[in-house]
C-alpha cells in the first residue's frame, strides 16, 4: 500500500486544543504518543503530532468542532485492541488521534430497568464488574476485556463468547450519546426497550468503526446475575459431532446455553506448550473439543445434571468420546484458559494468517472440512488452527506456517490464502469478517465481496453524516 502523503496538523489547531482541553487533555511528546500509534497486531504504525484525551462529552465535542473547523481528520481510539488497523492514524502525520480513555465513568445503574449507563472509555471488564456489584450481569465477554473499551466494543459491534445466547454488542445497547463529525452532540441516551420513533440511529454508529462519529456514552442492557453455572470440556468425534451436541443442548436448554466454543487439538497443544500453568484436562489427546458453559439466574437450576445427561447421551452415540465437568470456579477458569490463550499461543509458532469468518452454524463442519482440505492441498505442512465461537458460526480459521518454514515467505502469501478461504466462505453464504470489522486491513476485501448496491448505500450514509470525510477516513470504505 502506498504511504499516505505528508500532511501536518496545523500548530494553530494544536494550540486551540490545548486551550480547550487543558494539559491533561493533550499529549504532544513523541514517547508518550508512540503507543497510541501502533495497532494491537503491529500491522499498522501511524503518525500524529498530537493525541487528544477529552475528559467529558463537552470536551470531546469541543475537540471535534475544532478539528472539523480546521478540516483536520480525526481517529477515535478506545483500548486499541482492534485487529484490523482501525484505531490508528495513517502515516501522513496529518490526523488527530482522539483517545476516549479518560471518559471512563459508569454514570448510572438501574437494577430494575436492567440498564447501565457507561462512558465510552470504560474498560469492558470494569462494566462487567460494576454490573456484578449491583447483582446484575453484562453479557458481552471477550478475551481482550481487560483492555478493550465499551466505545470500541460498540464501534466494532464486538462478538465474543456469549453471542450464542445474548447476541453481539449491538444487542446490548438501548441508547447512545455520539459526537458527530461537525462537533454536535446527539443525545440518544434513552433507556427504553420500546421506542419506534423513526430510523433507529444508534444502529448506524454501532459497528461503524468510528467513521460516522465518536460514541461518548451508552445505555447498556443488563441481565440478572447467574446463580448457577456449569462448565464442561468435551472431547468430540469431529466438528459434526460438536454441532450435533450444540443442537441437542439448545433444543432442551436453549435459555441456559451461554457459550459453545470449538477447540482443535493443535490449538490446545500450542497453549499447553506456550501458556505457563496450562494443563490438559484429559489423560490422552483427542483431535476435537467443545467448551460449553451453561448458566442460569435460578439458584439450583441443576445445570451440572443437565450437562451430564447431554454428554452421556453423546457418549452413547459415539459423538462424545470423553468429557470433564469443572468441579470448582478454578477448574472452570482453567478450562476457559485453554480457549482464551489460543490466539497468543500461535505467536511463538511462527507466522499466522488470520481469517475471522462466519458461516451458518449448520454448515460449520462442512466448511471446516472443505477449507482445511483446500489449504492443506495448497501448502502441505500448513497447520490449520481453526477454533472459536462454534455456537454462533464464527470460526477463527487461522493458518500457522509449516514447521521450519520461513516466516516472511509464508506471510507474503497472506492475501493468497485469505482470498482462498474467503471464496470458500462466500460459497457457504458466510462472512469474511465475522467480528473484527474492516478497518484498513479488509477494505479491499469488502469491495470485493459486497455488492455495488450495498457499497453505494454505505458511501451515501458516510457522505450524509460526514460530508468532509473527517471521521476516521480510509477505514471501512
Ligand atoms: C486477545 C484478543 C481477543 C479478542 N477477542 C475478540 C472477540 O472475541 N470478539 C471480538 O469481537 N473482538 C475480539 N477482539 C478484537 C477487539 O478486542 C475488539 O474489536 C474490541 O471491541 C475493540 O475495542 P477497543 O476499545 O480496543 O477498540 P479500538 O481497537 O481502540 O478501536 C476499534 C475501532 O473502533 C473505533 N473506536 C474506538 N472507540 C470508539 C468510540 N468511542 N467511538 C467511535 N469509534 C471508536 C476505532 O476508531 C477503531 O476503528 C480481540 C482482540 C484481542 C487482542
Amino acid at each position: 500500500m502506498p504511504a499516505a502523503p505528508e500532511r501536518a496538523v496545523p500548530e494553530r489547531l494544536i494550540a486551540a486544543l490545548r486551550e480547550a482541553l487543558g494539559p491533561a487533555g493533550v499529549i504532544e511528546d513523541a514517547a508518550s504518543i508512540a503507543p497510541y500509534m501502533r495497532d494491537a497486531r503491529g500491522l499498522f504504525t501511524g503518525r500524529s503530532p498530537v493525541v487528544v484525551r477529552p475528559g467529558s462529552t463537552a470536551e470531546a465535542a469541543a475537540a471535534v468542532r475544532l478539528c472539523a473547523e480546521a478540516r483536520v481528520p480525526m481517529v477515535p481510539q478506545g483500548g486499541n485492541t482492534g485487529l484490523v488497523g482501525g484505531s490508528v492514524p495513517d502515516e501522513s502525520g496529518g490526523q488527530v488521534l482522539i483517545s476516549l480513555s479518560r471518559l471512563n465513568r459508569v454514570r448510572a445503574i438501574d437494577p430494575v430497568n436492567l440498564t447501565l449507563t457507561a462512558e465510552a472509555g470504560c474498560v469492558l471488564a470494569q462494566v462487567r464488574s460494576a454490573a456484578a456489584e449491583a447483582g446484575r450481569f453484562f453479557a458481552l465477554s471477550l478475551a481482550s476485556e481487560g483492555t478493550a473499551q465499551i466505545g470500541g466494543n460498540l464501534s466494532t459491534n464486538a462478538g465474543g463468547n456469549t453471542t450464542v445466547r445474548y447476541g453481539n454488542a449491538r444487542e446490548q445497547v438501548l441508547g447512545l450519546e455520539v459526537v458527530l463529525p461537525d462537533g454536535r452532540v446527539w443525545d440518544g441516551l434513552r433507556a427504553l426497550r420500546k421506542d419506534n420513533t423513526g430510523y433507529d440511529l444508534k444502529h448506524l454508529f454501532i459497528g461503524a468503526e468510528g467513521t460516522l462519529g465518536i460514541i461518548t456514552a451508552a445505555v447498556l442492557r443488563l441481565y440478572p446475575a447467574a446463580r448457577d453455572t456449569a462448565v464442561a470440556m468435551a472431547a468430540v468425534r469431529d466438528p459434526r459431532a460438536a454441532v450435533a451436541l450444540l443442537a441437542e443442548l439448545q433444543a432442551e436448554h436453549a435459555e441456559v446455553v451461554t457459550s459453545f466454543e470449538y477447540l482443535p487439538r493443535i490449538g490446545v497443544e500450542f497453549v499447553l506448550r506456550h501458556a505457563p500453568a496450562s494443563r490438559d484436562p484429559f489423560a490422552r489427546a483427542y483431535r476435537h473439543y467443545a467448551l460449553i458453559e451453561l448458566s442460569s439466574s435460578r439458584p439450583g437450576a441443576a445445570l451440572r445434571g443437565a450437562l451430564e445427561q447431554a454428554l452421556a447421551r453423546g457418549l452413547e452415540r459415539g459423538q462424545v468420546l470423553d468429557a470433564v465437568i469443572a468441579g470448582s470456579e478454578a477448574q472452570a477458569q482453567a478450562l476457559w484458559r485453554l480457549r482464551e490463550e489460543m490466539s497468543d499461543a500461535q505467536k511463538p509458532e511462527g507466522g499466522s494468517i488470520k481469517n475471522d469468518v462466519s458461516v451458518p452454524v449448520s454448515r460449520v463442519a462442512e466448511f471446516l472440512e472443505t477449507a482445511t482440505e483446500r489449504v492443506e492441498r495448497e501448502l502441505p505442512g500448513i497447520r490449520v488452527v481453526a477454533f472459536g465461537h462454534l455456537g454462533d458460526g464464527n470460526i477463527h480459521f487461522n493458518l500457522s506456517q509449516p514447521e521450519g518454514a520461513d516466516r516472511e515467505t509464508f506471510l507474503a502469501r497472506w492475501d493468497h490464502f485469505a482470498d482462498m478461504v474467503n471464496d470458500i466462505v462466500a460459497g457457504f453464504g458466510g462472512s469474511f469478517s465475522a467480528e473484527h470489522g474492516i478497518g484498513r486491513l479488509k477494505r479491499e476485501v469488502l469491495a470485493r465481496y459486497r455488492s455495488p448496491v450495498e457499497l453505494d448505500l454505505m458511501r451515501r450514509i458516510k457522505a450524509a453524516i460526514d460530508p468532509h470525510n473527517l471521521m476516521n477516513p480510509g477505514k471501512i470504505l
